[in-house]
């Protein structure tokens, strides 16, 4: 029987198989504030390609980048007393300047550096940024006002798991303010638009956007819309959202402009935002018993090379052989950028090298030994399609150049091959057709270990009936995740109070 490089299988335990990958594929790791992790190079070498290719897009939909501060007045937060509300819970307070030194030699907080007014460290930026907007904005020729910012955000979080949930996370946060109610409400269906293509075509991720009902809106939006994302183990992964925050913040900040007839209007603002969950995302659903598998359009190196190196005379020429190598597969263009090639020339055992690759997840991985540079050869391994029927490594033996020629297509393969089969289990995994509750309960109970989500019609409950229907999803450790903005028509009565129904919902369980 073939053995797995991780110990743990997804089957065996999925949360410590997520664990395990994690720390073996030298993503990150615990950095002694409960919470708030290490990001070492691979991982965030990964968080850099996301963000270099979410930033073309970004751009692209005419936003531009700036900067604000990490600190907020806290009387920034109090003018919006629904937003408070719900960050409230999870705010980090800067509320001392100073440190001194105590009897014991020990530093501790000087109480007279108290500052006048607390400083939040920013969990989201839309109080100051909107107060920025009400500087920038007087007449409707300032309209729209289309910004993004990448940055680091703090929410106490009480439950953190590494990329998933963390205390501090890396994000980006779009905020536009616009003339009028379409145009916002366009922008915010458009950046929906965007999150799911990108997570599609570039993380191989797919995903269903839609709509979250009142009881998951982000506190102060109108309306919002989210991309859901199922993991392996058949739950759902928020993957980003976007707000319509209709005139809420715009009249708590005062974002006001003079229309084409001289009268006083408040704009109509919006906000968004994915992080570094991202990467827990691709994690669980590309990862595998042997580790990641990073699709090719994010992995820092698409091809690595190991010089098979035996401290011998020979290893000159081969050392030789795989720096020209890198040079001609650094050369080549796969999706219209250069081949991001890496040479290991660490000094670890060659096949230790190629187990850590494996388990880091590089799409191609190269071993080049001297038999391979007499013959002008190279050994490749498709981290995609590791194995024969027959359990041993597949490792494909090529002339050097016949190879070369086919790197673009074959990463192009790859990413396409993972977003498939990830699309296949997304689809297959949906039930329809339950009108009862009961056979709800019933289906979970049955479906323990891979359950995926349901799709039911319901009556787009509000208020204290929607209240209701949660703490039932809740007893089976449910949620909603979304409206999907592509569902088929209504033809039934809601699943949760027998009214009319007007729309379709997904449920599941959730990280
Ligand atoms: P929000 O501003 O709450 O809409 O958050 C925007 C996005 O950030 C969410 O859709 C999540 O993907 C992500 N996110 C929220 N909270 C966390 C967290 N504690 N750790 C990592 N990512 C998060």
């Amino acid at each position: 029987m073939k053995k797995n490089a991780l110990s743990v299988t997804r089957e065996d335990d999925f949360s410590a198989w997520y664990q395990q990958l994690i720390a073996e594929a030298d993503l990150a790791e615990e950095s002694g504030v409960r919470g708030c992790m290490v990001m070492r190079p691979w991982g965030y070498g990964i968080w850099e390609r996301v963000q270099f290719l979410m930033d073309q897009r970004i751009k692209a939909t005419g936003h531009e980048n700036c900067y604000f501060p990490l600190f907020i007045p806290l009387s920034y937060f109090a003018k919006e007393a629904e937003h408070v509300d719900g960050f409230a819970k999870e705010m980090a307070v800067v509320t001392h300047h100073r440190l001194m030194k105590d009897d014991a030699d020990g530093l501790v907080v000087d109480p007279e550096a108290k500052l006048e007014e607390p400083l939040v460290v920013r969990p989201t930026s839309e109080t100051v940024i909107g107060t920025a907007f009400s500087r920038w904005v007087q007449s409707w020729r300032d309209l729209p006002v289309m910004i993004n910012q990448w940055a680091n955000v703090v929410r106490w979080e009480m439950r953190t798991r590494m990329f998933l949930r963390t205390s501090e996370f890396l994000w980006q946060e779009g905020h536009t303010a616009h003339a009028t109610r379409d145009e916002a409400m366009e922008e915010t269906l458009e950046i929906l638009e965007m999150y799911r293509s990108f997570s599609e075509d570039v993380l191989a991720m797919p995903v269903v956007a839609g709509e979250k009902p009142e009881n998951e809106r982000f506190p102060g939006a109108d309306a919002t819309y989210s991309i859901e994302a199922m993991m392996q183990d058949g739950k759902a992964l928020q993957a980003g959202t976007s707000h319509f925050l209709g005139q809420t913040f715009s009249k708590a900040q005062n974002i006001r402009y003079q229309d084409k007839e001289g009268q006083f209007q408040f704009a109509y603002t919006t906000s968004w935002g994915t992080s570094t969950r991202l990467i827990g995302g691709v994690i669980m659903t590309h990862g595998d018993d042997d580790g990641l598998r990073v699709p090719p359009l994010i992995a820092p190196y698409q091809v690595v090379i190991i010089p098979m190196l035996r401290d011998k005379p020979e290893d000159e020429a081969v050392l030789e052989f795989c720096s020209a190598l890198t040079k001609q597969l650094s050369g080549l263009r796969a999706f219209d950028e250069n081949v991001r090639v890496k040479l290991d020339k660490s000094g670890v055992k060659a096949s230790n090298k190629r187990w850590a690759w494996v388990k880091k997840g590089a799409p191609i991985i190269l071993e080049i030994g001297p038999r391979d540079v007499s013959e002008g050869n190279v050994s490749a391994l498709r981290r995609d399609a590791l194995y024969k029927d027959n359990g041993k490594l597949d490792s494909q033996i090529l002339e050097k150049d016949v190879f070369a020629e086919q790197v673009p297509a074959l990463l192009e393969e790859i990413q396409t091959k993972l977003h498939g089969e990830a699309r296949q289990r997304l689809d297959a995994n949906i039930t329809r057709g339950l009108t009862d509750f009961a056979d709800v309960e019933k289906f979970y109970k049955e479906n323990k270990k891979y359950p995926g989500w349901l799709e039911v019609q319901w009556c787009r409950a509000t208020g204290e009936e929607l209240d209701q229907i949660e703490e039932r999803l809740k007893k089976l450790k449910l949620t909603f995740r979304n409206v999907p903005t592509q569902a088929a028509a209504v033809d039934g009565d809601c699943i949760f109070t027998g009214k009319p129904a007007v729309e379709r919902i997904l449920i599941g369980k959730a990280y």
